[in-house]
């Protein structure tokens, strides 16, 4: 009989193959391409994602959503926005009636988008020349909440910043500053930005002195 931890890798290994082949895929070499996805993330992450890749734990099928999409008959295809000798490459989930829209899972319903959602729509926008866009977010049971935006210039011009930005540290071998923020947590790089990963109950435990009997 099939173990639990069996079991849990044989999750993961599918999850991890379908994800892979719905993922964005990026040409580590090519360095006047970037792709979208990798400036409206930490840069850093995007350097190492290049340079020295680890492997990324995928643990369900949150993710795939819009990758599946994409895939789909009434996907987008990709397109480039030319910046000097740079390429910035970025793909809408879709378009409709003039419109782009982006689908990303949620585990609640949203107040209002994420940032690098709102980073990615936007740039979608001036890539593709339209105006409009829609964020929907769609939870594990299947409530939806939907975000227009109209495309913004300034925002725009913040991601052209760090599309070279990137360039320019990837032309140098240099490595990004850290940006610290709540991605930080899921992300295969903590440790060599941190420090090794700790279960805080055991170290709360000891750092209390909890259950010394002396
Ligand atoms: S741990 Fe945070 S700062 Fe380091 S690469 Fe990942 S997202 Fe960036």
């Amino acid at each position: 009989m099939m173990g639990e931890r069996d079991f849990r890798s044989v999750i993961q290994n599918a999850v991890g193959s379908i994800e892979k082949e719905l993922e964005i895929k990026v040409d580590s070499k090519d360095i006047q391409t970037i792709h979208l996805k990798e400036v409206v993330q930490c840069l850093r992450r995007s350097y190492y994602d290049r340079i020295e890749p680890e492997e990324i734990e995928r643990s369900g099928f949150n993710d795939l959503l819009s990758g599946l999409l994409r895939k789909l008959q009434y996907g987008s295809e990709s397109k480039e926005f030319v910046i000097d000798d740079i390429k910035l490459k970025g793909q809408a989930d879709m378009m409709v009636d003039d419109s782009i829209l982006l689908f990303r899972s949620a585990l609640d319903e949203l107040e209002s988008p994420y940032a690098n959602d709102i980073l990615y729509i936007n740039a979608c926008m001036w890539i593709y020349n339209k105006e409009n866009g829609v964020i929907i977010y769609i939870t594990g049971d299947k409530k939806e909440t939907a975000f227009s935006l109209t495309r913004n210039k300034k925002m725009f011009e913040e991601v052209v910043r760090r599309v070279r930005v990137l360039n320019d540290l990837l032309k140098e071998q240099k490595t990004p500053i850290l940006e610290p923020s709540t991605e930080c947590s899921e992300c295969q790089y903590y440790e060599r930005c941190f420090m090794k990963k700790k279960n805080t109950k055991t170290s709360l435990v000891k750092i209390l002195g909890i259950g010394n009997k002396d």
